[in-house]
């Protein structure tokens, strides 16, 4: 992990000898990642995979993470949920510390470098603190098909001063924003703990040692305790397919430092689980390890991603690099990975009953399970590598700085 010619053997010798040639045009250049958090959720996953590749392709890349306290991390997260289509009062204060603290991060971040990439809402007033000399993107891993007016007419105000605005999927394009947007789709990394092989013995050592018992098949959703995430939801589909076949769910959701309501759904979820946290039955971990994400999805029969919007969502290509049928969503950024009936099932978010009658189907079908496990890690070869996505980055860095 972190050398090119590790992924030799995975992506063959043309894609490496494409990235070099791409980074040799930015030679002597810096670019720099500024983001909310450097643990937990999709964009520190990539950050931490990219950025070593990055610079082993001699192209400096740096990251920054920004500075903030519980209160604004508090007012990001609604500004999260609704440019995802949630409710807000958009108040002065909220404005005001938002403001303040890209503000005051900045005091003390000075950015010399040639391309700055800002991820997400959290820092994306700090472009209004320098005075600009390169080119700025704003990498937006959001889903903002349908967002709050007001917050995005005021989030409009940072974002049309940037050069390049980056997008997971065509369908997030913004026709009232007159800044160039990109589609790049987000990636894994498969050389990473979270990715790399693991053997059957140490999947089941990892199991064990966390109180995962793998005598039933395992149903799996591995996602932040987040109600976009629609845990609530999984645990009704798991009902009606418990009443069919014999099997074990395991909701495995570590907390990130960026999204402080964590806690309170997964005290919602212990609180309609006890039933079947009682049985054992159901297992919740709130655990941040690699290794167990990476032992939970091979060791799952089925993976499940109910999510009622997602941005592009890399648990799925994660899962469906370890080759497992994944039932999920047809929102957001998972259409884009999974092809209906083919390397996977897409459903309506809100359709338990569609959700439970697929999974049954599968448990009952371990030829279709590995049909279609194989071709999803096929899919994901082909598209959703990290290789592909340093190729993507030094392109736009060359595009913009060459
Ligand atoms: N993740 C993890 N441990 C967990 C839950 C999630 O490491 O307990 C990781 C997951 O494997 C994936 C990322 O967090 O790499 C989530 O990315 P995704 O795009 O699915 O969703 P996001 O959290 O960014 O909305």
């Amino acid at each position: 992990m972190g050398n090119l010619e590790e992924y030799l053997d995975l992506v063959g010798a043309d894609t490496i000898t494409a990235i070099i040639r791409q980074a040799s045009s930015i030679y002597g250049k810096h670019m720099l990642h500024l983001n909310s958090t450097y643990l937990g959720g999709g964009v520190a996953e990539m950050l931490s995979s990219l950025l070593p590749l990055t610079n082993d392709a001699s192209v400096d890349a740096g990251w920054r993470v920004l500075h903030g306290n519980s209160d604004f991390f508090a007012i990001t997260k609604q500004f999260h949920n609704s440019l995802q289509g949630g409710r807000l009062r958009l108040t002065r204060a909220k404005k005001e510390i938002y403001l303040e603290t890209n503000r005051k991060f900045s005091i003390f971040t000075h950015i010399d470098h040639d391309m700055v990439v800002v991820h997400d809402p959290q820092p994306l007033p700090m472009i209004r603190y320098y005075r600009k000399s390169q080119p700025w993107i704003w990498r937006c891993h959001i889903d903002i098909t349908d967002p709050n007016r007001e917050l995005w007419e005021f989030l409009k105000t940072f974002i049309i001063r940037y050069d390049v605005v980056i997008i997971s999927s065509e369908d997030y394009r913004k026709p009232d924003l007159p800044v160039e947007q990109r589609v790049i789709h987000p990636a894994i990394d498969p050389l990473a703990p979270k990715n790399r092989p693991m053997g059957d013995q140490e999947a089941h050592h990892i199991l064990d040692k966390f109180g995962i018992p793998t005598d039933r098949p395992i149903l799996a959703q591995v996602s932040r305790f987040d109600r976009w995430k629609d845990p609530l939801g999984v645990l009704d589909v798991y009902r009606k397919v418990r009443r069919k076949v014999d099997c074990r769910l395991v909701l495995c959701g570590s907390m990130a430092s960026d999204d402080p309501e964590g806690y309170s759904v997964y005290d919602e979820v212990r609180e309609k689980s006890s039933d079947l946290l009682e049985k054992g039955d159901l297992i919740l971990i709130t655990y941040q390890s690699n290794r167990l994400v990476n032992a939970i999805q091979r060791a799952a029969t089925v993976v499940i991603q109910k999510s009622v919007r997602e941005g592009f969502g890399l648990t799925v290509t994660e899962a469906m690099w370890k080759s497992r049928p994944v039932v999920a969503s047809a929102i957001g950024g998972i259409p884009l990975q999974i092809e209906d009936g083919t390397n996977g099932f897409t459903l309506p978010p809100r359709d338990a009953d569609a959700f439970a009658d697929r999974i049954v189907e599968l448990v009952r079908n371990p030829a279709l399970c590995e049909t279609m496990g194989t071709r999803a890690r096929e899919t994901v070869r082909q598209r959703f590598l990290v290789t592909r996505l340093l190729k993507d980055y030094l392109e736009l860095f060359a595009d913009l700085t060459g």
